[in-house]
């Protein structure tokens, strides 16, 4: 079977920062904020081709998150309340924020992870991943 030829990179970080199909660029990945679908409502590409395809997407999530809200926390130093509070305080805050900055990220690190591994090894609409 001819191999698929690639798509060019640039299209799959459009279809990654638009949380769209990696290959019609038209359905959707997600139905609401969090629920992937299980295949394309449009092409029928299917968005879990194997099992445990997307644990390196949660640890790109991770190390996303961790990212920023050190950055959060770096930015918010100079806020004198904010680092005078008591230390529980301070670790409830920083944690909420933690949380809210990793369910922020994910759907985009989610996308991000399908749309560059379909860019590396593109599958057919309705077939199983070809490395899978
Ligand atoms: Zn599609």
């Amino acid at each position: 079977m001819p191999r698929r030829p690639k798509p060019p990179f640039a299209r799959a970080l459009r279809t990654a920062r638009a949380c769209v199909c990696p290959n019609c660029a038209q359905g959707p990945l997600f139905a609401g904020w969090l629920k992937l679908l299980p295949a394309c409502p449009v092409c029928r590409l299917t968005y879990y081709p194997e099992s445990g395809y997307y644990v390196g997407a949660m640890y790109l999530n991770f190390i996303a998150s961790a990212l920023v809200s050190a950055v959060l926390y770096a930015a918010a130093l100079p806020i004198h309340r904010l680092s005078q509070a008591p230390i529980t305080t301070q670790i409830i805050v920083w944690v909420s924020i933690g949380i809210l900055v990793c369910l922020s990220l994910m759907r985009f690190a989610y996308s991000f992870w399908i749309s560059v591994d379909f860019w590396l090894t593109p599958w057919e609409p309705g077939v199983e991943h070809p490395l899978g």
